[in-house]
């Protein structure tokens, strides 16, 4: 066990990624790996590029593996049998941008401390990742690569001097940005999320033991039973005896991403106790009070929209059909690494249902248009098999800012929405109509208990350009870093 690497990228900071993370303490040593393997299974959509597998061995010694790869290509039965019998272990699927495609970034991060071997799996981006970076090179660290992972494993080791729950605590006041974690230190499991909550946690149980997930659909694919969310600037501590103790950070608000519901989880998760079904299905319902279109059929981009189309077909009363099939075995094109690499993908990924659609004046739903060019595509894919009318509706506003806490918007010249009016856009993707449904609508379908006094609660910045943080002060002094 154990994995080291060859290319090491000597300018990292400025990559996105959106990921997903498990981590397990259980009462009796037992194959936790099954457990932390299926549950990464089900957060594959998290990330297609790189998956590992860190359990503890004793006090201070810890075995893991990762690679490049899907779950299933990394984690095969050969690699799976060698992975030993433990009571705490984390797991990761990682998600890049060009540059950084490779092993050496892949997670969980194994390092040495203080109190022996530990390891850390993250999901988003620190903002003051190079402030920390220069204040621990300073102090006399040395860093093996630039990635915000090696930065965060160096802070908890650098104030674990009393202990490594101190180590943490004090790590996590000192970041600033998106970020949910889990470590694997001593015999417990330490899960912690940002003071803004922009990154999804939660926690779940089965018998005794307990389990920590990016999203619910991974404690369900490991039969736990969900407790609660890992609440905005919580550090939880698990102990194997079951003990969970809760440490609050400060200048705690609440700022959830609201992408999370729009497109990035899965649509049987539940996160902020929200379930991402009923703020898709209600985003649906929204559009189809707000634009009545005379129409055919109705139907969703498969997987995201579909639920949205499915509540705007049940409250027009046009039936919904398949009009798309999609090759499951593909992963998403959004998350695909190069633009070449997400052109191919759609070809390879989305059929249309000929008999469907010929003829008819199709209602397509969207979940959201970031780039434009799959929808383009798509759009070409089903005149070519004979739709008379399509309308596009798309289930979130215009994506017109780039996001800097993790999901891979880069850059605003990327983004079809930044300078084009919905009319252009329209023409550009070829469709004979375009609607998009209002921020204010989004958010209230996202609200807590329906309420829209808890609308605010999210991150929109991609949308509004209203970003929970200081952009200009934390990303630019990490570009001038690098
Ligand atoms: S900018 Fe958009 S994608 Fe990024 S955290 Fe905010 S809502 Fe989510």
């Amino acid at each position: 066990m154990g994995h080291s690497c060859m290319l090491i990228p000597n300018n990292e900071f400025g990559r996105h990624e959106e990921c997903g993370i498990i981590g397990i303490i259980s009462r009796k040593e037992r194959e936790i790996s099954r457990d932390i393997y299926y549950g990464l299974f089900a957060l594959q959509h998290r990330g297609q590029e790189s998956a590992g597998i860190a359990v503890q061995v004793d006090k201070t010694s810890v075995s893991y593996y990762k690679n490049m790869g899907l779950v299933s290509d990394v984690f095969t039965d050969d690699i799976m049998r060698h992975i030993p019998k433990s009571q705490t272990g984390i797991g990761h699927v990682r998600y890049s941008t060009t540059g950084s495609s490779n092993v050496i970034n892949a997670q969980p991060v194994v390092f040495y401390g203080r109190h022996g071997r530990m390891a850390m799996a993250h999901n988003g981006n620190i903002a003051n990742a190079g402030l920390i970076k220069e204040k621990m090179l300073n102090a006399g660290h040395i860093f093996q690569s630039s990635v915000d992972s090696e930065v965060i494993a160096a802070l908890i080791n650098y104030y674990s001097g009393e202990n490594i729950e101190k180590g943490i605590i004090y790590a996590c006041k000192e970041l600033v940005g998106a970020y949910a974690l889990v470590v694997i230190a001593e015999d417990k499991l330490y899960a912690a999320r940002d003071p803004q909550g922009l990154k999804p946690l939660v926690i779940g149980q089965r018998d005794g033991d307990f389990f920590v997930s990016s999203e619910s659909c991974g404690l369900d694919a490991m039969d736990a039973q969900m407790v609660r969310d890992v609440k905005p600037g919580e550090i939880v501590m698990i102990g194997a005896d079951g003990t969970l103790k809760s440490t609050m950070m400060d200048k705690i608000f609440r700022r959830s991403c609201i992408f999370e519901y729009v497109y990035l989880a899965r649509s049987d998760s539940v996160i902020d106790e929200v379930s991402v079904y009923e703020a898709r299905y209600e985003c649906g319902k929204q559009l189809a009070l707000l634009h009545k279109i005379d129409a055919d059929i109705v139907s969703g981009v498969p997987d995201s929209a579909i639920v949205a189309a499915r509540g705007y077909s049940d409250v027009s009363g046009i039936p919904y059909v398949d009009a798309l099939a999609k090759n499951r075995y593909v992963g998403r094109t959004f998350i695909q690494p190069t633009q070449s690499q997400r052109e191919s993908a759609v070809k390879i990924k989305l059929a249309a249902f000929k008999n469907n659609i010929v003829g008819k004046r199709l209602i397509l739903v969207e979940d959201s248009i970031v780039r434009g060019t799959t929808t383009k595509k798509i759009i070409r894919l089903l005149r070519s098999n004979g739709v008379r009318e399509i309308h596009m509706l798309v289930a979130s506003p215009i994506v017109k800012y780039p996001c800097y806490f993790g999901v891979d918007m880069d850059t605003r010249e990327q983004l079809i929405g930044a300078y084009k009016s919905e009319d252009e856009i329209c023409a550009e993707i070829g469709a004979d109509s375009l609607h998009y449904i209002p921020l204010a609508n989004l958010s209230s379908a996202c609200s807590r208990l329906n309420n829209a006094c808890f609308s605010d609660e999210y991150c929109k910045g991609c949308f509004d350009g209203n970003y929970p943080l200081n952009i200009d002060k934390y990303f630019c002094h990490k570009d001038s870093l690098e």
